[in-house]
């Protein structure tokens, strides 16, 4: 599906701005063009006008003896020449062409013409006759002008409607969806990186309507129209200007080749620096725990570079290419049709006057104006449709089947048989697991990192699935995890993950997350685990806000509330990513008494980086590149002297 379908979807829903944008950038355009029609009358016709043809009439402005005005046409033609800073009538039409004074007669290529000299009475009262024409055009140009204002405003206020519009719709959707997404869609992405686009990418949608219908109706209607206006005052001169049309075209179509590829690399490595820089910022102190800032900066500075290089093509390709190349051209083709006109003009081909020559230069002004947009807009049209296909990627993305159905709780029984699984269809990232656990036993997960840890973790929450390429299957309570929908199949299941997540909202909404419980539940939850402490801290009063996911907590206590979350729900089996950070002794003894609370009569896994949070499970996996090395519980491993021994002395620093 194009761009241009695919937003349509959003923008359907508020197509009146469209249509209202689109219809008064038409009234704007088509009004816009009358201003040098009227500019070039007053010149040509009302200021310099007294120049040309008049005709005998009974009742007109008297010069030389005879009375005449401009309407009378069936009558005698008189004509009055300029020359010299003097104006002169003669008898008939004079042809074109330059004139000369020699005695009293006017020459105009060697042939002769009978003048009279009029005094400046005889003009100031010609000129009077003028007048009422030009009060008329006055009025005319500031009522054009005011309907051009009045147009483009509302022009532009659809246009922003469309776009505020369109973008709160599909930001809602996109935030809709993802509740269902199959989180693999996203995962391989740094979360800045997401969320700039959920915010700038939704944008796109509109501007792309916004920017086309700029583009293309400004572009054609100020050619028809200027053409049009052209062609009334010259057609000769007219169609000589439309040579430009074909020339632009070729011009536009190298453009846009050109700028395409570019504006895809700018836009992916600005999105890349915001989630970088959002990187930072999140785990700016988990950078300083490991001194590797130095490391981080230099990174950055790399891809800062590469969008200094990247941007600064895409300005050259505009500057060289693109506007200032166009305005070269627009003052090319002015210079050619006044030279053509002034050289016709002293030929005596045809007469040429200021208006004319204004008008022309106006037109010619109003067809490259549109084409100086295109060349603005067309980079935002190019990163609009970039941006379309991002957000539709993540829009069309895989769903996650919705389906529910209340199922009995688990007894707790997991089995890991035989699993090879990898994330790209090449590299296993897990291979021949096997693992029998029994319910109520507790499971450590042990091993280096990338080891695969979190990956049996996302096998069994099912966060990834089973591609064909992978082997072997995991069983709860004999029955193989892909038998219900994954709603259904994780409503009895409990996870705290490695960053604990707290949302906008009171300690009480935290913990029932949708929940149905008591305030004395909640409390009695708390109190289980031994969170007194966070009690405390919001002196007894569980509605209390939790500020800026959490910030006045410690990570320990976010984790006791994520204990309390899981708690409430009551599932027969926990997994717990552990945290890596630092945590202090103290935090630690109170997450440890919580969770040998939390694990009564439930089976739970637990990915640990500290060696003494499973002291006491039941087993204990050691992984390795992906395969189990050694697997039994702490006393058993540590006589093996392997690999858990070596991981244990490194702990303990002995
Ligand atoms: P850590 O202690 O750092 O959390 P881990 O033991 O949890 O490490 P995993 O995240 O399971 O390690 O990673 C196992 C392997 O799979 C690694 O080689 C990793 O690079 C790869 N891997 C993990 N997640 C993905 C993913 N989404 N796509 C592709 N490869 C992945
Ligand atoms: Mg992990």
């Amino acid at each position: 599906m194009n761009s241009y379908k695919q937003a349509w979807i959003y923008i359907r829903k508020n197509k009146r701005f469209l249509f209202s944008m689109i219809f008064f950038l038409i009234i704007f355009q088509l009004f816009n063009s009358l201003s040098p029609l009227i500019i070039q009358d007053i010149l040509d016709n009302q200021l310099l006008g007294v120049t040309g043809t008049w005709y005998e009439s009974s009742d007109g402005y008297e010069v030389g003896g005879i009375e005449i005005d401009r309407v009378s046409t069936s009558n005698q033609a008189y004509t009055i020449s300029y020359v010299d800073d003097t104006f002169y009538v003669s008898e008939g039409e004079l042809p074109t062409g330059t004139r000369q004074v020699i005695g009293s007669d006017i020459v105009i290529e060697g042939d002769k013409y009978p003048a009279i000299k009029l005094t400046e009475q005889e003009m100031s009262n010609v000129f009077e006759t003028q007048q009422s024409g030009i009060k008329r055009d006055l009025i005319l140009l500031v009522g054009v002008l005011l309907i051009s204002i009045i147009a483009s405003y509302i022009q532009r206020i659809s246009g922003a409607l469309l776009t505020v519009n369109t973008t709160r719709d599909i930001r809602m959707d996109v935030v809709r969806k993802f509740e269902y997404i199959d989180i693999g869609v996203i995962e391989s992405e740094p979360v800045g990186k997401t969320a700039n686009r959920l915010l700038s990418d939704t944008v796109g949608v509109s501007m792309l309507y916004t920017s086309t219908v700029n583009i293309f109706i400004s572009s054609v209607l100020a050619v028809a129209f200027s053409f049009v206006g052209m062609y009334l005052l010259s057609p000769k001169a007219a169609i000589f200007c439309m040579i430009m049309i074909p020339i632009m075209i070729v011009w536009i179509r190298y453009f846009t080749r050109k700028i395409n590829g570019i504006a895809e690399k700018v836009n992916e490595t600005n999105s890349r620096i915001v989630g970088r820089m959002n990187e930072i910022i999140n785990g700016i102190s988990i950078l300083k725990i490991f001194n590797s800032e130095e490391m981080t900066v230099d990174g950055f500075r790399e891809l800062n570079e590469q969008y200094v290089g990247e941007k600064m093509e895409e300005v050259d390709l505009h500057l060289t290419r693109g506007w200032n190349g166009i305005n070269l051209f627009q003052g090319l083709v002015i210079a050619l049709v006044v030279g053509i006109m002034s050289f016709a003009n002293l030929k005596g081909i045809t007469a040429i006057e200021a208006g004319l020559i204004y008008a022309f230069y106006s037109y010619i002004s109003k067809i490259i104006a549109p084409l100086n947009l295109l060349f603005h807009e067309f980079s935002n049209l190019e990163h609009s449709k970039v941006k379309i296909g991002r957000i539709f990627k993540i829009i069309e993305s895989p769903e996650e089947d919705p389906t529910f159905e209340e199922i009995e709780p688990y007894t707790g029984d997991i089995v890991f048989d035989n699993v090879t699984f990898s994330y790209d269809g090449e590299k296993p990232a897990l291979s021949n697991i096997n693992i029998d656990i029994k319910h109520g036993q507790k499971i450590g997960l042990v091993g280096r990192s990338g080891s695969g840890k979190s990956t049996i973790i996302n096998l069994l929450m099912r966060f990834n699935d089973f591609m064909p390429t992978d082997q072997g299957m995991i069983y709860i309570d004999n029955m193989p995890i892909d038998k219900y929908s994954k709603r259904t199949y994780r409503s009895h299941l409990g996870i705290i993950l490695q960053e604990p997540i707290l949302f906008q909202g009171t300690l009480a909404t935290n913990i029932k997350f949708g929940k149905e419980a008591t305030d004395e539940q909640v409390i009695d939850t708390l109190k289980m685990i031994g969170a007194e402490t966070i009690l405390d801290k919001f002196d007894g009063d569980i509605h209390s806000t939790i500020s800026n996911n959490g910030g006045n907590l410690s990570l320990g206590e976010k984790q006791l509330i994520s204990l309390a979350r899981v708690l409430i729900r009551n599932p027969q089996i926990l997994i717990m990513d552990e945290a890596t950070a630092n945590i202090d002794t103290e935090t630690e003894s109170m997450i440890n008494y919580a969770l040998s609370v939390v694990a009564k009569n439930r089976t739970v896994i637990i990915v640990a980086h500290r060696l003494s949070t499973i002291r006491d499970a039941d087993q204990i996996i050691v992984l390795e590149d992906g395969k189990i090395v050694e697997n039994g519980n702490h006393d058993m491993l540590l006589s093996k002297n392997g690999k858990y021994m070596e991981m244990y002395r490194n702990q303990i620093g002995v």
